[in-house]
């Protein structure tokens, strides 16, 4: 088994949409990035890359290339899960909690917890999503997502493989 963990904040600002979790939320603002300042995919990247400790979500994406201007996070999100599978892990479940002052994020808790589910290829039950209100933090301005997330083999998936099963004949050889 392997964890990770992984942190994000962006800053409110007018005239972009909100998404959080690969879901737009109504708001007056949305999240500035170079990217669509998709806060929560962000972190869930950074932590999938740190729990097979293949670097992080600005090494795979700099944000100085012009490529990710605007990008959708699921991009970012669908490289870290091709470095879990390369690692031989695949995702036993995630916890999250995102920490803003608005919107109130329990009215669409559910639709971003079905649509990271759907991202990642788990069901909703395997997917943690809370959320705080940044108390005497003086964030108010901010979205900041924290993100946890368990891996364990993907031994199935590894049987399957040619490897496996050159392994399963040698094996019985012996036999
Ligand atoms: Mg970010």
């Amino acid at each position: 088994m392997r964890i990770g963990f992984g942190w994000d904040s962006h800053e409110f600002r007018s005239g972009v949409p909100l998404t959080i979790g690969g879901v737009t939320l109504p708001h007056a603002q949305g999240l500035a990035g170079h990217s669509d300042g998709d806060v929560l995919l962000h972190a869930l990247t950074d932590a999938l890359l740190g729990a097979v400790a293949a670097g992080d979500i600005g090494g795979f994406f700099p944000p100085s290339d012009p490529k990710w201007k605007g990008a959708d996070s699921a991009i970012f999100l669908e490289e870290a899960l091709k470095q879990v599978r390369k690692a031989g892990y695949s995702v036993a479940n995630i916890d999250s909690t995102l920490i803003l002052a608005a919107p109130k994020i329990g009215p669409h808790a559910k639709a971003i917890q079905a649509q990271v589910a759907k991202l990642v290829g788990i069901s909703p039950g395997q997917v943690g999503i809370k959320a705080k209100t940044p108390e005497g933090m003086g964030t108010d301005h901010a979205a900041i997502a924290h993100v946890a997330v368990l891996l364990e083999k993907a031994t199935r998936q590894r049987k399957r493989g040619a490897l496996g099963r050159r392994k399963a004949r040698k094996h019985s050889t012996r036999r």
